[in-house]
């Protein structure tokens, strides 16, 4: 799928996300999974004979690796950040503990990773279908929908990613962040 379709899946997890973990940590979320909504096709600027375009990019390997790295990589420099701000009583004590902000960061983006996957096997996929399995079996799921570059399901995509989030976002403020503030 192209950059839109992909967009618009990502949104659409994001608001079950907003209405999961509420508006800002569901936007959080959200923000996360967009900067690695796009990550697996940048395969494609790896010479195809190095790796093949949707294959180990595409894979459960690939993004159980990418999310532990990320995690792995976030949390320590998060929790320095709080000790310092704890240091200069910018805030009381550490307020999120680090295999909180590991485990945050490993499933966003593990669940950014597998939607990508999931919206490439909407496509027809042709020689370039995803491979969740590399490097174990080279399974190549495609429900053929339509094409990656098809306009009008890219479109319809973000569209509906879009109208969904937006709703999320619209509904959370008018149900739990309004009353907080208004006292109903
Ligand atoms: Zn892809």
């Amino acid at each position: 799928m192209h950059r839109e379709g992909h967009y618009g899946t990502t949104l659409l997890v994001g608001a079950g996300c907003v209405l999961g973990l509420g508006i800002v940590t569901g936007m959080i979320a959200t923000a996360v999974m967009m900067m690695y909504a796009r990550i697996p096709d940048q395969d494609q600027y790896i010479p195809e004979s190095i790796i093949s375009h949707r294959g180990p990019t595409h894979s459960i390997v690939f993004t159980l690796t990418l999310a532990f790295i990320s995690a792995s990589t976030i949390t320590y420099p998060f929790h320095f950040g709080q000790q310092l701000a704890v240091e200069h009583n910018l805030i009381t004590t550490v307020l999120i503990v680090p295999s909180t902000v590991w485990a945050f960061f490993a499933g966003v983006v593990a669940i950014s990773l597998f939607t990508h996957i999931i919206t490439d096997t909407l496509t027809k996929g042709g020689g370039f279908r995803v491979k969740p399995l590399w490097p174990v079996s080279s399974w190549g799921p495609a429900l053929g929908l339509c094409t990656a570059d098809d306009e009008r399901w890219n479109a319809a995509l973000l569209a509906s990613g879009v109208t969904a989030f937006v709703a999320t976002i619209l509904h959370e403020l008018y149900y739990s962040v309004l009353p907080s503030f208004a006292g109903f």
